[in-house]
């Protein structure tokens, strides 16, 4: 994928590195330090947090440009829009 951020995604050669040695290059440890980032994001600005985890790095990269980001279109229809229908559900379910 081509990204200038990240010089398209390249962390390695598998016939040349191991995965332990890619892991701990240092562009390996920005992408996972800004997954991080924005996970945190997500716990301190989202009620929808203990349900989904965070999300998916590459929504957000793709959505809003950058890692360090919460809120996504596709976490918006993947998982707010499903539990609300699910819990207005149960809600419906028990009269409440
Ligand atoms: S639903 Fe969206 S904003 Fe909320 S935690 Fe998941 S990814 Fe983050």
């Amino acid at each position: 994928m081509p990204s200038s951020d990240y010089r398209n995604f390249i962390l390695g050669n598998f016939q040349q590195d191991s995965l332990e040695s890619i892991c701990s290059t240092e562009k390996f440890q920005r992408i996972y330090h800004d997954i991080l980032q924005g996970v945190t994001q997500c716990q301190n600005s989202c009620d929808y947090f203990s349900l989904c985890g965070g999300g998916a790095p590459s929504n957000k990269y793709w959505e809003n440009k950058t890692f360090v980001s919460a809120e996504t279109m596709a976490c918006q229809y993947n998982k707010q829009i499903i539990a609300d229908i699910v819990l207005q559900g149960i809600e419906n379910y028990l009269g409440l």
